[in-house]
């Protein structure tokens, strides 16, 4: 475990979970009894930063945060229970903020602000998380290779015509099962089975570890089409501007683009829920969602907020609304499927 100053107005404390960092901005330490917030993250600190900045500058209320990898922060919570410092956990994909919600971590939060600023397929019914950013996975492909008229859905990508040209991330990821329980919660099992077969047939290599890997094989001509995650595909369109790939949005005739959010959640055990439900209607508003949407090149929750520019000019898409509870509801169903075809 190692103790660094990330900056002089900041204290990171090492913790228990990996390598999960604690900051706390010019706080002479961590359960401080005033009127702060903690936040335990699995976002990265370049990624929040700004935003608790931004909210204590507006509201005078500090932040602490802590952060590492999120199944190892929703262990903690766990085994911290009542105990636990965070009053919100903040983390990637509905499969993830539901697994916290099951495991009794969160309470609920319904208020007018977040219903009004956040729709309600990016919320659990129950209040227990809030999404606050958007990230479509959708269809990326070769552009000297595959004409944008040859693709559609996520089930073409299962037919004979992509044979050996198709890479996928690992289905071991929590991306790749809130998809498949996107296709369970559309199409029934049978057809995902379907589907899932097709792809595994299709499959050019084995499943990648990364997104980024997925699009490095396409750009190598291992395959020509894939699934991402749009702001992967942003960073590497950043980096190399002239790459000959670009993404098409998948089932517009359809269901809609799978998305998918960050979120969080006010803690079960939050010592101070109120705070921490006004640092979450805060992250909703308009303000915040803007810089939200920009830092990694995301889609604003709020709809009422605009993308930024790089991440407008890939064309706007309908999305997928089945509530994104779904995505948890249904991950086991989808591990099942993907064991059984064969999806590694
Ligand atoms: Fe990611």
């Amino acid at each position: 475990m190692s103790i660094k100053t990330l900056v002089s107005s900041t204290i990171v404390f090492s913790v228990l979970a990996g390598s999960a960092t604690m900051s706390a901005q010019a706080s002479s330490s961590f359960n401080s009894q005033d009127d702060s917030v903690t936040v335990y993250s699995s976002r990265k600190e370049h990624l929040i930063k700004p935003l608790f900045e931004a909210f204590t500058k507006d509201t005078g209320t500090k932040v602490e945060y802590l952060t590492g990898k999120g199944g190892a922060l929703i262990e903690r919570l766990k085994l911290e229970g009542a105990n636990t410092k965070a009053d919100m956990f903040m983390t990637v994909d509905a499969g993830n903020l539901w697994y916290a919600g099951s495991q009794d971590l969160f309470q609920s939060v319904q208020t007018e602000t977040l219903k009004s600023n956040i729709p309600a397929y990016l919320r659990d019914p129950q209040g227990l998380w809030t999404g606050l950013s958007i990230r479509a996975r959708t269809i990326v492909y070769n552009t000297d290779r595959v004409k944008p008229e040859e693709l559609s859905t996520y089930a073409d990508l299962a037919t004979d015509k992509w044979k050996g040209k198709l890479c996928l991330r690992t289905s071991k990821k929590v991306y790749t099962k809130s998809l498949v329980s996107s296709l369970i919660y559309h199409h029934g099992k049978d057809k995902t089975a379907d589907i899932v077969k097709g792809w595994v047939d299709n499959l050019a290599a084995t499943p990648n570890a990364k997104d980024s890997h997925v699009m490095s094989a396409i750009l190598s001509g291992q395959c020509d089409v894939g699934l991402v995650n749009t702001y992967y595909f942003g960073r590497l369109i950043e980096k190399n501007p002239t790459a000959p790939l670009k993404i098409f949005w998948a089932n517009q005739d359809t269901t809609g683009v799978h998305v998918n959010v960050s979120g969080a959640g006010v803690t079960k055990h939050a010592s101070n829920a109120k705070g921490a439900t006004q640092l979450l209607e805060w992250l909703s508003s308009a303000k915040a969602q803007a810089i939200y949407g920009s830092l990694n090149k995301e889609y604003p929750a709020n709809q009422n907020v605009a993308s930024d520019d790089v991440v407008s000019a890939w064309g706007s898409f309908k999305q997928d609304d089945m509530n994104l509870s779904q995505a948890g509801i249904l991950q086991a169903d989808g591990v099942k499927l993907m064991q059984i075809q064969g999806y590694r």
